[in-house]
């Protein structure tokens, strides 16, 4: 495919995340992630070879100086910027598991998605003890709103979990699993719903696993998470510093980041080095000097931090605050690439998960620059 314009491919992914896109016909590719837990409003668009998440609904989006038209008799779309027209892109066709229901009734989709280009991705528990009340929500995340719009059910059984994974191995060639999951009442915080998940999944396929929860209380989860056949472990921080997290996400702020390092340093010995990360969203209040710190002190213990840039969310209390610019995201993302490469924390050796995926952001672009 046609090179899509002279600037470096990782500096265009952070220009179109910062933006967004404006699409001539929005039905064009994979229908768009609204709702749900992490990013959404995005659509998934492969640029140069790499598919990326690239905002289509927010704010920013609707004023994007990039259009992208409609595609042509084979799939591909011609993108400009402010008229000029840069290159081609394409979109991942719908996976053929979307066609079909399981046993039940429940149609594959509403159980696990397409993400980026070939990650099944699932929310275990579509709700979360901290989005019951404004109060303590995190600000950023809209994991109610596919419920509440009927595009996903509340909670997806180990059985439904295995058969929907079966298929989009089988039909769709799809290489890694996420798991998250709204955390629920208990001291677990998921572990456990994740752990027989899990395991139903890898009874049915061999499909290498990311779980993503909140630390658990007892570290003696990393290990029974790891046994019940999960491969890579995130625990978000979301953001890094005391008073933005409890600005944002006035709930979660309450487990303390020195909780969370305490629970990296468990977890890493049970999962390996580089298979545990965590996500950083850019753009919510930390300066550029807080995030590198903290990454710095993330890689040292072997911690795979996955910073992407915040996305303003149709509906949520942020929808209204701006994503961050493109230079804001390079300052970070091209001194952390240089950081992980040289500690041999790398996307590509991660087993399953965001971090491996890296469709949410330029950081694994910016890798491959350096190992080129
Ligand atoms: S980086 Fe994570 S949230 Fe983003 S598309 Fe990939 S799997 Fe989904």
């Amino acid at each position: 495919m046609q090179k899509v314009t002279s600037l470096p491919t990782e500096q265009l992914i952070n220009e179109l995340q910062s933006f967004g896109v404006r699409l001539v016909d929005p039905k064009v590719g994979l229908e768009s992630r609204r709702g749900g837990a992490g990013p959404s409003d995005h659509k998934a668009v492969t640029i140069d070879g790499m598919t990326v998440m690239v905002p289509v609904h927010t704010a920013p989006a609707f004023d994007s100086p990039y259009l992208v038209e409609k595609p042509d008799i084979d799939g591909t779309s011609r993108i400009s910027r402010d008229g000029t027209i840069l290159g081609e892109v394409t979109f991942p066709l719908r996976p053929r598991f979307y066609e079909r229901s399981t046993t039940d009734g429940i149609p594959y989709s509403k159980i696990a998605v397409l993400h980026g280009r070939d990650v099944l991705a699932t929310t275990i528990l579509q709700t979360c003890i901290r989005y019951q009340s404004r109060t303590k929500t995190c600000q950023f995340c809209a994991i109610g709103q596919s419920l509440a719009a009927g595009r996903t059910i509340a909670h997806k059984t180990p059985e439904q979990l295995a058969q929907v994974a079966k298929a989009a191995v089988e039909l769709d060639g799809v290489k890694h699993m996420v798991m998250t999951t709204g955390t629920p009442r208990g001291d677990d915080r998921g572990a456990s719903i994740l752990a027989e998940s899990a395991r139903a999944v890898k009874a049915a396929v061999d499909l290498p696993i990311q779980a993503q929860c909140e630390p658990p209380e007892d570290d003696i989860w990393f290990s029974r998470m790891k046994q019940a056949g999960i491969d890579a472990l995130g625990m978000h921080l979301e953001a890094v510093t005391p008073h933005v997290r409890a600005r944002v996400m006035p709930g979660k702020a309450q487990v303390s980041i020195e909780k969370y390092f305490a629970s990296f340093k468990a977890a890493v010995p049970v999962f390996g080095r580089g298979q545990v990360s965590t996500y950083i969203l850019a753009g919510l209040g930390d300066t550029r000097e807080e995030i590198l710190d903290i990454c710095a002190r993330l890689v040292a213990i072997g911690v795979y931090p996955f910073v992407v840039p915040f996305v303003p969310i149709s509906g949520t209390p942020l929808e209204s605050h701006p994503a961050p610019g493109s230079g804001f995201m390079h300052s970070i993302l091209a001194p952390l690439a240089r950081m992980l490469v040289e500690s041999g924390l790398k996307a590509v050796d991660i087993k399953a998960g965001c971090g491996k995926c890296g469709a949410c952001s330029a950081l694994s672009s910016y890798e491959r620059m350096l190992t080129k």
